[in-house]
């Protein structure tokens, strides 16, 4: 056990008056943050990964048991599930204030949502309605809905991610990830878009070799990235069976999962 580690030692301080399915979800956590804690120690790490937990096919419900735990950034795929949830979350932490203004629920405050998924460009509008982190930039007609959309609105500049696909052999009709070589451009667009923040970069492991290879692959292009755009420090990368290997190539954001809140049974 180590004292020292902002993870490690972060209060899971379960509300008293936790439900069962807080208690699991509070255990898993400190399970994870061993994990995580192993396996920066491991690399040689003394900063710690974020922790994102993707929330996709369980409820808003348990979106609020993370806020309870000290959870506020979570994880989405897809815009219709996410959309709905975000309402559900808000409705949840408002009606979590009773009629004489004292709180139910304590100070918890809205989670702030990461689109992780692949995303068209139609749906743009809406997930600016509602995200503060989109991972899944990949192609330029999807890069311009959002330079459009992000023009007329008046907030805080959304983060964006370049999402990598990093297969050796990528096929032409490849979604979910730009070719390596389309990064510089992606990312200069994105550096001078107004409300956009070029973050840095997103990848998920290829089925077709051992994680860490690839993950390492992702560390050098964002070395390369980073040479032009100082700012785009993030590598969003590792998810619940190959975060070791995304730790060991200096992951600074983890999509974790399954191992947070368990089985999803079938994709949806
Ligand atoms: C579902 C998902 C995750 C989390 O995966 P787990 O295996 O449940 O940890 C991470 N990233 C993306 C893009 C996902 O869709």
């Amino acid at each position: 056990m180590s004292l020292s580690n902002p993870l490690s030692s972060a209060p899971e301080s379960l509300p008293a008056n936790a439900d069962e399915r807080t208690r699991e979800i509070a255990a898993n956590l400190k399970d994870l943050r061993g994990r995580i804690d192993r396996a920066a120690a491991q690399a040689g790490r003394s900063d710690q990964p974020e922790l994102i937990v993707v929330t996709k096919t369980f409820p808003a419900e348990d979106v609020l048991r993370l806020a309870q735990l000290g959870v506020y950034e979570v994880g989405e795929n897809k815009d219709q599930e996410a959309s709905a949830k975000a309402q559900q979350t808000a409705e949840l932490l408002g009606r979590s204030t009773t009629a004489d203004g004292s709180s139910t629920t304590g100070k918890l405050r809205a989670p702030r949502w990461h689109f992780v998924g692949q995303l068209q460009s139609n749906k743009v509008r809406s997930v600016l309605g509602y995200a503060g982190v989109i991972h899944s930039v990949d192609r330029s007609s999807l890069l311009k809905a959002l330079i459009k959309a992000a023009a007329d609105r008046q907030a805080q500049p959304l983060d964006c991610l370049i999402q990598v696909d990093l297969r050796e052999d990528i096929p032409a009709d490849s979604r979910g990830g730009a070719a390596p070589d389309q990064v510089p451009t992606l990312a200069a667009r994105l550096a001078e878009a107004d409300g956009l923040r070029l973050a840095g970069l997103m990848a998920v492991a290829p089925l077709e070799e051992p994680a860490e290879p690839a993950f390492q692959r992702l560390a050098g292009l964002s070395g390369q990235l980073r040479a032009e755009h100082p700012e785009a420090t993030w590598i969003s990368a590792g998810m619940s069976g190959d975060l070791e290997a995304a730790v060991a190539a200096g992951a600074t954001h983890l999509r974790i999962g399954r191992d947070v809140l368990g089985h999803r049974g079938q994709p949806r």
